[in-house]
């Protein structure tokens, strides 16, 4: 079974609690305060990985936690940080939040990327010793691990897409052109799974082809096979629409062309502007007339044109060479960018609590789990960065409420431990 899209949880681990301890010595009494700070959780990370084709994995374990930190001990004894969860993904796949639907990851790289951030740990009774606190009997509570509901769709990563109906042979093409062997046979619908082929010219020379499930009229609306695979071709940088002008299926190659056409310009605008290189197939059992009329058709749109037959090889490698000329033109294969947490989410969530609770120090502590995952997406150096964060502080009201409780320039504010100094 071939499976691209998922759904699953993903939690990182909790920082470990800080420990409340005291010094203990043969004859000496009343030790100093010494319990260590919590160790940190582990973080969730993904990875892409070649070995793996599509998403079926997830479809059976659908939640995947990261460890918790240790708890400090005694002795400023830190407790030990949890090593990270390591999430493997086919290449290709794109992360996003189920929640507000925004991009988190495109795993097209080799960088693994941190999705969910592991707590901090907790600090221990020893860090709160000051010289009005000689005995701090208390310690702080690990912070939560984020968590999130992803849901992940692979969109492969081919520089070039094959589009066509069922039976026009584009399977036959790559498996003359590559090293992919798709199933092949003359009836509809033999490839039910986006097949990848290198196409290798020469040693400087080479591509990536996707073979695509054959698309039938409708399939941008959902009917039947199709739809659920252009989003494979979403990515591809070129398209070669594959038409069968034999005639043999008793189909017109004129109308075949334009079905797919609309068919693609309904899916997406994106996709009907992709590049389109014509490969007309089956020319072995075409007649002359046959090709000329086809040929005058599509070059009259603007099309170039390549007659081929993926039987018997004639043609295909001019169509290769043409495909590599015009990819060497064309802006590299599209990457997703991560998006940040739209703002009427942010506004939504206004009636979302927080609590302000004043320390002893004088901090103001901020505690509004929602602020968590918009946190991570932070950048704390950056000034466009906390710019956003400001208005997403005023905007959910606790500004005003700090302000309420007397707050003033350069008290120190602190949420789930970053600290910051209030400015009006
Ligand atoms: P797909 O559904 O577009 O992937 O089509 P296939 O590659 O599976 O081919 C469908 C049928 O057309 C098979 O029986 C192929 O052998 C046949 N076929 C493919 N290319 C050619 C060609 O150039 N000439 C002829 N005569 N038959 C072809
Ligand atoms: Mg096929």
């Amino acid at each position: 079974m071939f499976v691209d899209k998922a759904r699953i949880i993903i939690k990182a681990g909790n920082g470990g609690n800080g420990a409340v301890s005291f010094h203990r010595e043969k004859y000496v009494n009343a030790g100093g305060p010494d319990g260590g700070d919590g160790g940190k959780g582990g973080n969730v990370l993904f990875v892409a990985d070649d070995n793996l084709s599509n998403l079926v994995d997830f479809r059976y374990k659908r939640k995947y936690v990261a460890p918790n930190g240790e708890p400090g001990r005694s002795k400023l004894c830190t407790g030990k940080s949890a090593p990270d969860l390591i999430v493997k993904v086919p290449r290709g796949t794109v992360v996003r939040d189920a929640e507000t639907g925004r991009i988190m990851a495109d795993l097209s790289g080799d960088e693994p990327v941190v999705l969910a951030k592991g707590g901090k740990g907790g600090r221990g009774n020893a860090s709160f010793k000051s010289s009005t606190r000689q005995i701090p009997r208390f310690a702080k509570p690990g912070f939560p691990g984020e968590s999130f509901e992803l849901s992940l769709e692979l969109k492969l990563l081919a520089d070039v897409g094959l589009v066509g109906f069922p039976n026009v042979g584009k399977s036959t093409l790559i498996s003359v052109v590559s090293a992919a062997k798709p199933e092949i046979a003359n009836y509809h619908f033999t490839t039910l799974t986006p097949v990848l082929g290198v196409v290798k010219l020469d040693d400087e020379t080479s591509f990536v082809m996707a073979d695509i499930p054959g698309l039938i009229e409708g399939a941008s609306d959902g009917v039947g096979l199709g739809h659920e695979f252009l989003r494979h071709v979403e990515r591809c940088r070129l398209i070669i629409h594959v038409v069968d002008i034999s005639g043999i299926e008793g189909r017109d190659p004129k109308e075949d062309f334009e079905i797919i056409n609309r068919e693609l310009s309904n899916f997406s605008g994106e996709l009907a502007e992709l590049p389109q290189i014509v490969a007309a197939n089956k020319c072995d059992m075409a007649t002359p007339e046959q090709i000329d009329d086809f040929r005058n058709f599509v070059t009259e749109k603007g099309y170039s044109f390549y007659e081929i037959s993926a039987a018997t090889t004639a043609g295909t490698e001019t169509l290769m060479h043409a495909v590599a000329e015009k990819l060497s033109t064309l802006p590299p294969v599209k990457q997703y960018e991560p998006e940040p947490i739209p703002m009427e989410y942010i506004m939504e969530k206004n009636s979302r609590n927080f609590e302000i609770r004043r320390d002893d120090d004088g901090v103001y502590e901020i505690e509004a789990e929602w602020l968590l995952p918009i946190m991570s997406t932070i950048d704390m150096d950056d000034y466009e960065s906390l710019h956003y964060f400001q208005r997403v502080l005023r905007g959910s009201g606790i500004i005003d409420k700090l302000e309420e409780m007397g707050v003033e320039e350069g008290d120190t504010v602190d949420i789930y431990g970053f600290q910051f100094d209030f400015v009006f």
